[in-house]
């Protein structure tokens, strides 16, 4: 199989094994003897901080947009004859949707100016993306139950937006990642 491989493909091949045996594999055998992370790849790992702040930054906007599509949508059946006693559950769906995006915003923009003033913020940024990406989660789900049926259909934003969101959720550090990134943090020392 090896010999029908595309000459790229086999240099690319090449190339990750030998930076896996040259690079990944010496780091691993120091932490494993060590038990510690040597300071120069906790220095490179701090490009992930950006990543992570990105990624909620991303989140943050998927529940704003979630938000302002939801109201209009509780405005819509309010001037289509909806009585507001019919909808209360919805409007408390609005507000704590509201509540949430608020606080995630908070989180962000804290912790960005902290890293625009040279601070470490791997704490941060893992709370900010673990915040921001579970949330947009959760709004997502409530506007669905805001749009019905309507949301659900392939051509609805709502629909989209519930799978785009779930992926925040995955990449630049799982939820679980980001929870061990913070509780290591509390618990250091
Ligand atoms: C659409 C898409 C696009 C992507 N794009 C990129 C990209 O552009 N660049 C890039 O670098 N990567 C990219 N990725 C990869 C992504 O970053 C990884 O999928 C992600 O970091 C999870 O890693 P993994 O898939 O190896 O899962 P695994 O590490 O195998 O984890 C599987 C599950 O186990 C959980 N888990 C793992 N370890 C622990 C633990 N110690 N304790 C508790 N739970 C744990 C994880 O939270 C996860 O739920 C992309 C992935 C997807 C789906």
């Amino acid at each position: 199989m090896e010999n029908e491989m595309p000459d790229e493909e086999h240099e690319i091949r090449n190339r990750v094994k030998q930076f896996v045996e040259e690079e990944l594999n010496p780091i691993s055998q120091q932490v494993e003897t060590s038990g510690e992370i040597p300071e120069e790849i906790v220095e490179k790992m701090r490009v992930l901080d950006k990543g992570r702040l990105t990624m909620g930054a991303c989140a943050l906007g998927a529940s704003q947009k979630l938000l302002d599509l939801s109201i209009a949508h509780v405005r819509h059946m309010i001037q289509s004859g909806k009585s507001r006693s019919d909808l209360q559950a919805a409007q408390f769906v609005l507000a704590d949707m509201a509540t949430e995006v608020y606080a995630g915003r908070q989180m962000l923009y804290h912790a960005a100016r902290l890293r625009d003033n040279g601070k470490n913020v791997t704490h941060e940024a893992s709370m900010v993306k673990l915040f921001c990406t579970e949330t947009a989660g959760r709004i997502a789900d409530k506007a669905m139950d805001i749009f019905g049926d309507e949301g659900y259909l392939k051509e609805s934003q709502v629909e989209m937006f519930l799978r785009d969101v779930r992926l925040y959720r995955i990449f630049e550090g799982t939820s679980e990642i980001q929870r061990m990134v913070i509780s290591r943090n509390l618990l250091k020392h």
